[in-house]
C-alpha cells in the first residue's frame, strides 16, 4: 500500500498503518485492548540488525560487531509501552551457508519468519542492493517493512536513491520504507510507531520491564569458559561451568562455578592471574566497552543446573 518514492518525511507521519490483522494470532487471551506481537528483524550480515534492536529496546541485548555472524542465537528485545508489548527477534543474517554452523544460522533465521506479526528487512544505505539482499527479500512476507539503515553515512539524495533501488529490486509490492540510523537514532521513533500500530490484539508475553531473555548471555558464559580452559588447560577441572547472572549492558556479571574450594584456587590462579588472563581474552572478543565482572563461586550442584541451561537451547 505504500509508495516507495516518498522520502524520509513520509515516515514521520506514518502512524496510521492500519492494515494489520486485528484478530491475529495473539488472541490467546490478551483481554482489554492489549496488543502485542513478534517483530522479526532480518537482513544480510552486518547491515545493523543487532544495533537496531538494541536501539529500539534501549539497552544492549545482543552482541554487535563488525564481524558478520557474531549473533549466534536469536535474541529478543522486549519493548513495553502503554497498552502494548513488542517482542523483537534479532536474527543471524540469512546468507548462503558455507558451513554447518552457517546452515544452522540460516535455519534459525528462517524459523523466525513463521508466526511473526511484522517483519523488518534491514538494508544498508551505504552499500549496493545485492544478491544477499534479494536472497533475504525472497523469504519475507510482501508487507515487510524495509529499513534503510546507516542513514547517517549517506546524503539525503543517496538515501532517496537507495529507497528507489530497494523498491525496484527487492520485489516486495506492499513494503513500507523507513530510513533510519540505528547508530544515532534518527528515524527510529517513526519506525517504532509504525510497528506498534501494526501489532494485533494479544497478551503480554514477558513480564513487564524484562528487557530480554538474552540467549547471548549463554554465548558470553561459553566464551569465558573457553578462555579459562585456554589459559589453564592442564590444571583446570572439568567441573567448571559459567553462567551470566547479570546483563545490564555494558555490565555483564559472569559466575564461574566450581565444586570445591581447591578448584576455586586453581581458577583464580596465583594472585588472580588465571582469572585475569581469561577475563582479558574474553573481553577482547566482546564489543568495546564491555565490563565483564567475573566471580568464582563454589557450588556443589551446579551440574544439574547446567543441564537445565543447556536444555533451554544454547
Ligand atoms: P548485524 O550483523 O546486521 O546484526 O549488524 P550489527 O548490528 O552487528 O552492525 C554491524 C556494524 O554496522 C557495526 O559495526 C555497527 O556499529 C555498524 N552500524 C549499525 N548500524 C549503524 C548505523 O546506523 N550507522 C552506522 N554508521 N553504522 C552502523
Ligand atoms: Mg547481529
Amino acid at each position: 500500500m505504500s509508495s516507495p518514492g516518498t522520502g524520509p518525511d513520509e515516515a514521520a507521519g506514518g502512524t496510521g498503518a492500519a492494515s494489520s490483522d486485528p484478530a491475529g494470532a495473539g488472541g490467546t487471551g490478551g483481554g482489554t485492548g492489549f496488543r502485542s506481537g513478534f517483530i522479526s528483524v532480518v537482513g544480510r550480515p552486518n547491515v545493523g540488525k543487532s544495533t537496531l534492536v538494541n536501539r529500539i529496546v534501549g539497552s544492549k541485548v545482543s552482541i554487535t560487531s563488525s564481524t558478520p555472524n557474531t549473533t549466534r542465537t536469536r535474541v529478543r528485545g522486549v519493548l513495553d509501552g502503554p497498552g502494548f508489548q513488542a517482542v523483537f527477534v534479532d536474527t543471524p543474517g540469512i546468507h548462503k551457508p558455507r558451513s554447518p554452523l552457517g546452515a544452522r544460522l540460516n535455519e534459525t533465521a528462517s524459523d523466525s519468519l513463521d508466526d511473526v506479526d511484522v517483519c523488518l528487512l534491514v538494508v544498508d544505505a551505504t552499500a549496493a542492493i545485492g544478491p544477499g539482499d534479494r536472497f533475504v527479500a525472497g523469504r519475507v512476507p510482501p508487507d515487510t517493512v524495509i529499513v534503510v539503515n546507516k542513514a547517517d553515512r549517506a546524503t539525503p539524495t543517496e538515501i532517496l536513491a537507495q529507497l528507489t533501488r530497494a523498491a525496484d529490486q527487492l520485489g516486495l509490492a506492499e513494503a513500507e520504507y523507513f530510513p533510519v540510523s540505528a547508530l544515532t537514532g534518527t528515524g527510529i521513533d517513526a519506525l517504532v510507531e509504525h510497528v506498534i500500530a501494526r501489532l494485533p490484539a494479544g497478551p503480554r508475553y514477558f513480564p513487564d520491564g524484562m528487557v530480554s531473555d538474552a540467549p547471548e548471555a549463554f554465548y558470553v558464559a561459553e566464551l569465558v569458559r573457553e578462555q579459562l580452559l585456554r589459559v589453564a588447560r592442564e590444571e583446570l577441572p572439568h567441573s567448571i561451568a559459567c553462567r551470566v547472572t547479570e546483563w545490564e549492558w555494558p555490565y555483564v556479571r559472569c559466575e564461574i562455578l566450581v565444586e570445591r574450594e581447591s578448584q576455586k584456587a586453581i581458577v583464580v590462579g596465583r594472585g588472580g592471574s588465571v582469572l585475569k588472563a581469561a577475563g582479558t581474552a574474553a573481553r577482547r572478543a566482546l564489543p568495546p566497552g564491555t565490563y565483564l565482572d567475573l566471580h568464582v563461586k563454589v557450588e556443589k550442584d551446579w551440574q544439574r543446573r547446567l543441564d537445565v541451561i543447556e536444555r533451554l537451547g544454547y
